[in-house]
């Protein structure tokens, strides 16, 4: 059984963070279109410098080059069992661009998890956000900091501030968010397959949320015999 789950939400929202943990507890691979731009631009391809020149302005990367990236990713084996789109769609024409490319493979998406935070504590979540080099956990300097500052917990990796997370980018990214990326919430919504979740609450307390709207998609192994 394919499973497709959208992680809908504001920059700060907590996307990567859950999307991490369900990756983890389920079968679906974790597709985040920021994390694949990020990685591109280390690699120093091509697309990571075009990527780039987007990202520190606060801007969306033209939808073309988005949608082709990750409709190619998609096709990886490790997607077969579903995925979990996080930072993506973040536009009408992605999200259709999705929704006909998963039709064309007679997939769907199965759920959208729309993770909703007023707008102050945003702003907070991204100033204080702290990203790891090396396995690429995320931390908060104000709300879950590492144990050694500077230092990831998991693997002992070194921590660095986005440098699309400053004050003024971050300001801008929202007022993006809420231009371009909001209608989908609507799209999603008369598709009958929006969940709407708290995520103001912990992170644990987001991520059960998540499964349980989740539960009637997902296969669970059964319970072992006594
Ligand atoms: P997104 O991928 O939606 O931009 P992240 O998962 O990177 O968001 O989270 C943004 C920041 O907020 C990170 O520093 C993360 O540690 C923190 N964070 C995520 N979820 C919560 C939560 N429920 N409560 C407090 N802080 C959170
Ligand atoms: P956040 O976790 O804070 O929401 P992301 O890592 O998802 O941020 O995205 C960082 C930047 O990468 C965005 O501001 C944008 O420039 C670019 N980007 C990521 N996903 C998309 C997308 N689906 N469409 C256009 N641009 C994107
Ligand atoms: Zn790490």
């Amino acid at each position: 059984m394919t499973t497709n789950v959208i992680l809908l939400g504001p920059p700060g929202a907590g996307k990567g963070t859950q999307a991490k943990t369900l990756a983890e507890r389920t079968s679906l691979s974790h597709v985040a279109s920021g994390d694949l731009f990020r990685a591109a631009l280390r690699e120093g391809t091509e697309l990571g410098m075009l990527a780039k020149s987007y990202m520190d302005r606060g801007e969306l990367v033209p939808d073309e080059v988005v949608i082709n990236m990750i409709l190619e990713r998609i096709q990886a084996p490790d997607c077969l069992a579903g995925v979990i789109f996080d930072g993506f769609p973040r536009t009408r024409e992605q999200a259709v661009a999705l929704g006909e490319s998963l039709a064309a493979h007679d997939g769907k998406i199965d759920a959208v998890l729309y993770l909703s935070v007023p707008n102050e504590v945003l702003l907070r979540r991204i100033a204080g956000r702290q990203t790891c080099k090396t396995c690429g956990a995320t931390y908060n300097i104000y709300y879950f900091p590492s144990h050694r500052p500077g230092i990831c917990d998991a693997c002992g990796g070194k921590l660095y501030q986005r440098s699309d997370d400053s004050m003024e980018t971050a300001q801008h990214r929202l007022d993006v968010y809420f231009e371009q990326t909001m209608p989908l919430i609507e799209y999603y919504q008369r598709q009958g397959i929006l969940h709407e979740i708290d995520g103001q609450r912990e992170i644990t307390w987001v991520n059960e949320e998540m499964l349980k709207a989740l539960s009637q998609y997902l296969v669970t192994s059964p319970q072992p015999e006594e």
